[in-house]
């Protein structure tokens, strides 16, 4: 028998909810009804399922069953278009969602890619659009470039949390997935791999019945190695995205603390042993930190670790943020390092950051709030 204290149908399968309405002594076509308002229509309260009978939405809210739409607390809209969101839970923790019109520059040559869609979107100002969502409540990973490491990690969201940000953007932005070209990228605030069932039950629910791609999605990890294993054998998944960062073991370590526990040795292995699909490659993202990571001989190394990987690199130049110690690299060391690594044959792209000037470019989100840019809303 369904717990009804305090129920939330986002986060719930089709399975789930068939037993939630069965233990309500409700029809069977009930789920399907849940399922078209919840994960389609991205209904706010029970009030707004015009499908259901009024009396029926007055009794399941007095039973205590919500929908569990996170809420917008606030927008922050950066010059560039896009728009980092804080998003609060129900009990009051928050999270930040970014929304990138015209994506977030990754996409070009992995197989994502779109132009002018014929739909009318080019006249709205964008053809797609990426959604950076978030994982955990902080993150316990430590990466020393990275502002969301300095608020450790508070707690996992569950898969209707995660799921609830993406409804709540693209309720937002008055899109859909079945009319725009919307990319999904886990590389918000937290490490999905240490959330993994959550993520994995959220992936689920986004492809079958948010109607999100999972061609269009993308997980990155810091590199737990064992769940890398697992998330290849899963039949439903996003791509693979493995934030790398150094060349050698020494330097990750110093930047990522995990490598101590799961080396490139072990990380390497588990991105060749990575099951594939056709046209598919690994992404590997670098962070270029200004005379730490970013030498010649880095690329160099880098070359090395790749042999034998079906890879793709995105170059990142560090997204700076009070507390954090390192340097931007310039324009001509980004290029230098990108040109050993395409002269290597190796498909390498720089990132250009998206809304810096709001805190919401990788590595930034901390839930700032205090910012020069205002409130656009
Ligand atoms: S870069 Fe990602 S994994 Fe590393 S601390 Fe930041 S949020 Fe966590």
């Amino acid at each position: 028998m369904t717990d009804l204290s305090q129920v939330a149908l986002l986060g719930m399968d089709r399975a789930e909810l068939s037993s939630l309405v069965e233990s309500i002594g409700e029809p069977g076509y009930r789920a399907q009804q849940f399922l078209e308002a919840v994960y389609r229509q991205r209904v706010e309260s029970m009030d707004q399922i015009s499908t259901l009978p009024q009396q029926l939405r007055v009794s399941l809210a007095e039973k205590g069953i919500g929908i569990g739409m996170p809420r917008i607390e606030q927008r922050f809209v950066s010059q560039d278009g896009t728009v980092r969101y804080l998003i609060t839970f129900a009990d009051g923790q928050s999270v930040e969602t970014v929304w990138m019109p015209e994506g977030d520059g990754g996409e070009v040559g992995d197989g994502v890619e779109a132009g002018d869609t014929g739909d009318g979107s080019a006249a709205r100002g964008w053809g797609r659009a990426t959604i950076c969502i978030s994982s955990q409540v902080g993150c316990a990973v430590d990466c020393q470039f990275c502002l969301t490491a300095l608020l450790g990690v508070k707690r996992n969201l569950s898969a209707g949390e995660i799921v609830g940000q993406v409804c709540a953007v693209l309720k937002d932005q008055k899109v859909s997935p079945q009319h725009d070209r919307v990319n999904l990228v886990f590389m918000g605030m937290g490490e999905p791999f240490l959330n993994y069932d959550n993520f994995i039950k959220a992936v689920r629910l986004l492809v079958q019945e948010v109607g999100l791609a999972e061609s269009r999605m993308t997980v990155s990890t810091a590199g737990i190695v064992p769940r890398i294993s697992e998330f290849g054998q899963e039949a439903i998944r996003p791509r693979l995205a493995i934030s790398l960062n150094a060349s050698n073991d020494d330097l990750r370590t110093k930047l990522m603390p995990l490598n101590k526990k799961w080396n490139l040795e072990r990380l390497m292995a588990a991105a060749r042993d990575f099951p594939l699909r056709n046209r598919e490659r690994v992404t590997f993202e670098y962070v270029l930190l200004h005379n730490v990571n970013d030498l010649r001989e880095n690329a160099e190394e880098v070359v090395d670790l790749l042999r034998g990987v079906r890879a793709r690199v995105n170059l990142i130049a560090l997204n700076p943020g009070p507390g954090i110690d390192f340097e931007t690299p310039a324009d001509e060391s980004v290029a230098a390092f990108q040109k050993i690594l395409r002269d290597a044959g190796i498909l390498t792209f720089v990132r250009r950051p998206r809304g810096r000037d709001i805190y919401a470019a990788c590595g930034q989100l901390k839930r700032t709030v205090e910012i020069a840019t205002a409130p656009a809303r």
